[in-house]
């Protein structure tokens, strides 16, 4: 190389090292030629152990994986989406790749969930000499916006899930139920004499109830998956993926059981106690119908658990 051009090599080696954005820089056999200082900073890895190395994924993880630079490197890009929880490709530059991911960041000691962009620097004839790797930390945006879903999708008083969500669940574990060929079960619940309840002890306290009776759902229903939600007003939902009718029956007499045990005192109810009334069905995937239906179904078995004089569990299957 003449002398310009090594100078000039030198000075863009030197601006990367003093860029405020965490970078490195791979060559061709996916070794580390630049990590500079943002980088040493972010991860807490000195720029010694991994120039020259393979090891840039220690800094970034506890298990052997590729990082988005040597997927670039190595012509890999579709294994993007399958290793990063958001990936997406560029809009700008089509060569640029963007991905974001949690960190374990072993040697810095905190889990970081990073915005990635790998962008290729080729030769004049088209080979390709490095991937340049910039790195972002979002993590406090990303939990930010874990947050902000979260309480969206929560109903303020008894903390469970509210109607929007339990609609979209509903929906999403229909289709899923119909394309994996697994039953689908819903149990709706409703506070009984619950207008009476308010009337006698205030509606503060009509408000606590409603709050133990979420807590009793929570309590029974803890398998991944399931949702326990606030369908209105003193109605309860609860979804059951993979559940038949028989199975959300024993789920929904277990919650009957756990409120009882609360004994939550009630003048006009039954038995001197707060109760539910609950309503089950179940959706075979083969069938025709829509979630629609499922709801209807379950609501029609709770409107004869009403009319049994409460207190009571009606499976939709006794309705045929
Ligand atoms: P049933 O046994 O037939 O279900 O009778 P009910 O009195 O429970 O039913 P009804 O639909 O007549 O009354 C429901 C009551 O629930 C009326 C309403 O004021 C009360 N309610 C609805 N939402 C809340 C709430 O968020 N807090 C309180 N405290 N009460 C509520
Ligand atoms: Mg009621
Ligand atoms: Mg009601």
């Amino acid at each position: 190389m003449d002398s310009k051009i090594v100078q000039e090599h030198r000075f863009a080696v030197n601006l990367m090292q003093h860029l405020v954005v965490p970078t490195f820089v791979l060559d061709a056999a996916c070794r580390v030629i630049i990590w500079n200082k943002a980088c040493e900073r972010l991860t807490g890895v000195p720029a010694a152990e991994v120039l020259g190395t393979q090891d840039h994924w220690r800094a970034f993880y506890d298990a052997p994986r590729p990082c988005l630079a040597d997927l670039v490197v190595l012509g890999r890009t579709a294994e993007i989406a399958a290793l990063y929880v958001d990936a997406e490709l560029a809009g700008g530059q089509a060569s640029d790749f963007h991905a974001a991911n949690w960190c374990v960041m072993p040697r810095a000691g905190t889990e970081l969930y990073l915005a990635i962009d790998a962008g290729p620097i080729y030769d004049e004839d088209g080979r390709l000499l490095a991937v340049v790797e910039t790195l972002r930390d979002m993590t406090d945006h990303r939990r930010a916006q874990s947050a902000l879903e979260n309480l969206a999708a929560r109903d303020g008083l008894t903390g469970v899930a509210n109607r929007r969500s339990f609609d979209e669940t509903l929906e999403g574990e229909w289709r899923r139920g119909r394309r994996d060929s697994q039953p689908l079960s819903l149990i709706m619940l409703d506070v009984d004499h619950f207008k009476h309840y308010n009337d006698a002890y205030g509606h503060q306290k009509g408000d606590e109830c409603l709050r133990q009776v979420a807590a009793a759902m929570t309590e029974i229903v803890f398998r991944p998956g399931d949702l326990v939600a606030r369908y209105g007003g003193e109605e309860f939902a609860v979804v059951l993926p993979g559940s038949d009718v028989e199975g959300a029956g024993v789920v929904a007499r277990r919650i009957q059981q756990c409120l009882a045990g609360q004994a939550i005192p009630h003048e006009l109810g039954v038995g001197g106690r707060v109760t539910l009334s609950m309503g089950v069905a179940a959706a075979d995937p083969d069938a025709a119908g829509d979630c629609e239906s499922l709801v209807a179904a379950a609501d029609a078995a709770l409107y004869r658990a009403k009319h049994r004089g409460r207190n009571c569990l009606v499976l939709a299957t006794e309705l045929d």
